[in-house]
């Protein structure tokens, strides 16, 4: 049985209304028309009624007025009256001038009739017809209407009950066959799962039957569950597959995440999230009006510990160092290692700035006790540098820079230590700035000039070379001497472009010398360590010798014991080059660096220069008196010239004379001098012989 409510909402509800608008409708028109037409015989049955009255009752109505017959009259007019629809019947006798004409009536005359008539009354007296009088009669609507009402009322009520019942029956019929199906289709979509399928969908339907939309439908759906189902299964693999992928991929980010904000080896923050820490540190503390302190650690004597003991043991070292680092700070503190050995502590939020001094002394004590590692005892101290936002900047640059300043100051108080920045950095570092900028300009302008100091050979006192020393032209004509500048320009990368600029200026200006004297004067060039290591070094020599002119003999490169210290395969390359080019190398400042010799057996040297600080001293201690004797003699036993730097009086020549030094170079000689002196010099030289080389 179809359950009512069924019936009450859905489709099958605008079905019924439909049908009950549509029907109504149509029972309304098609009613209407038949009331019009049953109106148009009625009228048309009155109209014939009334042309009646004139065939049946004129003749009679004419012989009563003739006669004066009132009762007569009236009879006929009651006959008349009697007639369907007739509402009022009206004799007048034609007035005459005797007597009162007659009037006989029946019913009431309206004012506006909707049909009346009116006829003649004649009278025949033999051949003559007399007109005595007319006869009105009019008929009424009522009757028609009310019939026709009546007739409206039953056709609509039985045309109505009709209209419900074939509604009602076509709703169940259409319930039954269709809806009912839709019901249990939509309750199947509705439980579907695809996890516990349901069994095939079948509708439950009178059998046998005709196949119809309802089976086809079935079986589509079926079919496309069927689909969905193997589709689902497949998505269920591609899936599990991609999720895995997405596991991996995410662990994978994780790490990359992890890579991107953590140092590796200690497990610390690194230099990004020290960063990313130290600006969120920055607005609290400007929220908060506080301090937030920034420590730059170094670790000391650290690269010997990597140099001697390996890399291995270096790192051990640092993750202890770590370790014994967090214990000094807090947990909102950030502990960051930014670099090899060094590390920064962010201490947000800080009321003070003796806090960070505390923090400072508890990391230099952490560092007092020996690191154990690989059953040796290494002892390693820690330099501290501080900076306070926001006295000493305003931005995490700035204020990693100041610290940084700062540690390097307290690296020069003697390092295991700590040291604030502080006005004094400031300013050192203003000045610093300003040179830097004043030397970029000094490149730019041209402002850098020679200048050149004769080495004479001892015994014929002949000068036989010229070292060519760089000066800074200022703009107001002091000259800057290179030990204030060559420092800065190495740190700021301006060194190779001046070294090339000196080897340039040099081989070109001597081998001018050179040919206007038909001298073979020869030109030592000091190099920097920094030069060295640029790949190409050697080959830009050979461009500036071969665009100069200048003789392969004439040129002498000096390198200091520092350039030896570096293993760069660069420097080993370059060195390589020069040596394979025959030009003429030579230890300068010898005695001053790590003097370990063992660079003598690996490349050719030819000179060797002892340091200015033994000339002067060997003549008033007798030890460095030894060491110059006994260094001139290692440096003839390895088949090299020795020149002493920094003669300035008669007593250190004849000393060095008398020690069998080959050259001299000094004040007592000669001042370094720019080029045009030095021609005239030269030029003024009587009997200059040509100095026999080498
Ligand atoms: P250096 O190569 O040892 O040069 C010798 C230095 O001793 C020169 O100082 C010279 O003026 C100075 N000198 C010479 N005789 C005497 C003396 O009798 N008494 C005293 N007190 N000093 C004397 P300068 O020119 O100031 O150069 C200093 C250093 O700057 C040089 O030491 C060299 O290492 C470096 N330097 C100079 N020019 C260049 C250059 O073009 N490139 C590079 N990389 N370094 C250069
Ligand atoms: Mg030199
Ligand atoms: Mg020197």
């Amino acid at each position: 049985m179809i359950p009512l409510s069924s019936l009450r909402k859905g489709i099958g509800l605008r079905l019924l209304a439909l049908i009950i608008l549509f029907s109504s409708a149509v029972t309304l028109i098609s009613t209407a028309i038949q009331l019009y037409f049953d109106y148009r015989q009625d009228v048309s049955a009155i109209e014939q009624r009334l042309d009646e009255i004139e065939e049946s009752y004129l003749a009679s109505i004419a012989a009563g007025l003739w006669n004066v017959d009132i009762t007569q009259l009236k009879l006929q007019l009651e006959g008349i009256l009697r007639l369907p629809d007739m509402k009022a019947a009206i004799v007048q006798e034609d007035g005459l001038a005797v007597s009162e004409p007659i009037s006989v009536s029946f019913g009431q005359k309206s004012e506006n009739a909707a049909l009346s008539r009116v006829f003649t009354i004649t009278y025949r007296e033999g051949d003559v017809v007399r007109d005595i009088g007319s006869l009105y009669v009019e008929a009424s609507f009522t009757g028609v209407y009310n019939r026709l009402f009546n007739k409206a009322i039953v056709i609509l009520l039985t045309q109505g009950v009709k209209t419900f019942l074939v509604s009602m029956f076509i709703l169940y019929i259409f319930n039954w066959l269709v809806t009912q199906h839709l019901s249990t289709i939509a309750n199947y979509v509705r439980s579907y799962n695809f996890n516990s399928a349901l069994p095939t969908l079948s509708l439950n339907r009178r059998k046998p039957h005709k196949d119809d939309e309802l089976d086809a439908m079935v079986r589509a759906y079926n079919a496309m569950c069927q689909n969905l189902l193997k589709a689902y299964d497949e998505l269920k693999d591609v899936n599990a597959k991609l999720e895995d992928d997405i596991a991996a991929q995410r662990e994978y980010e994780e790490r990359l995440l992890y890579q991107a904000h953590y140092d590796l080896l200690t497990g610390l923050a690194n230099r990004v999230l020290m960063f990313d820490r130290l600006d969120h540190a920055i607005s609290t503390a400007q929220r908060n009006q506080c301090y937030t302190a920034l420590l730059c650690i170094d670790l000391d004597q650290f690269k010997n510990v990597n140099d001697t003991m390996g890399h291995g043991v270096g790192d051990q070292l640092l993750v202890q160092a770590a370790q014994r680092l967090t214990a000094c700070v807090r947990e909102c503190d950030t502990l960051a290692r930014i670099g090899g050995d060094e590390f920064v502590i962010i201490l947000p939020e800080i009321s003070e700035k003796s806090l960070a001094l505390q923090v400072a002394e508890r990391i230099i004590n952490a560092f007092t006790e020996n690191f154990h590692i690989a059953d040796q005892d290494h002892f390693v101290t820690a330099s501290v540098g501080i900076s306070l936002y926001p006295l000493d900047g305003k931005d995490h640059q700035i204020l990693l820079r100041n610290a940084d300043l700062a540690m390097y100051k307290a690296k020069e108080a003697g390092r295991n230590c700590f040291h604030f920045f502080t006005e004094e950095i400031n300013q050192a570092l203003s000045k610093r700035l300003e040179l830097e900028r004043e030397l970029r300009g000094a490149v730019e302008h041209g402002e850098l000039v020679l200048h050149y100091q004769p080495v004479f050979d001892l015994k014929s006192g002949i000068p036989i070379a010229l070292e060519a020393l760089i000066r800074w032209q200022q703009p107001n004509g002091s000259l800057r001497a290179p030990d204030q500048f060559i420092p800065i320009a190495e740190d700021m990368g301006l060194l190779q472009e001046i070294g090339d600029w000196v080897l340039e200026r040099a081989c070109a200006e001597i081998a001018a010398l050179n040919k206007s004297l038909d001298y073979q004067l020869r030109v030592a060039i000091n190099v920097s360590p920094k030069q060295l290591q640029e790949a190409g070094f050697g080959d830009s020599v050979k461009r500036h010798l071969d665009l100069s002119g200048l003789c392969t003999d004439n040129l002498e490169l000096e390198i200091t014991e520092r350039v030896l210290m570096d293993d760069s395969p660069e420097t080993d390359t370059n060195l390589k080059k020069i040596n394979d080019m025959g030009i003429r190398l030579s230890i300068d400042d010898f005695g001053t660096g790590y003097s370990s010799l063992g660079y003598l057996q690996k490349y050719i040297f030819h000179t060797l220069k002892i340091d200015r600080s033994f000339v002067g001293a060997a003549i008033i201690d007798t030890n460095t008196r030894k060491l110059v004797e006994t260094i001139i003699t290692m440096a003839h036993g390895l088949g090299l010239e020795v020149i002493a730097e920094g003669v300035e009086n008669l007593e250190q020549a004849q000393l060095l004379k008398q020690k069998n030094c080959n050259m001299v170079q000094g004040f007592y000689y000669a001042r370094p001098a720019p080029i045009t002196e030095i021609s005239r010099y030269f030029a003024s030289l009587p009997n200059i012989a040509r100095a026999p080389l080498g």
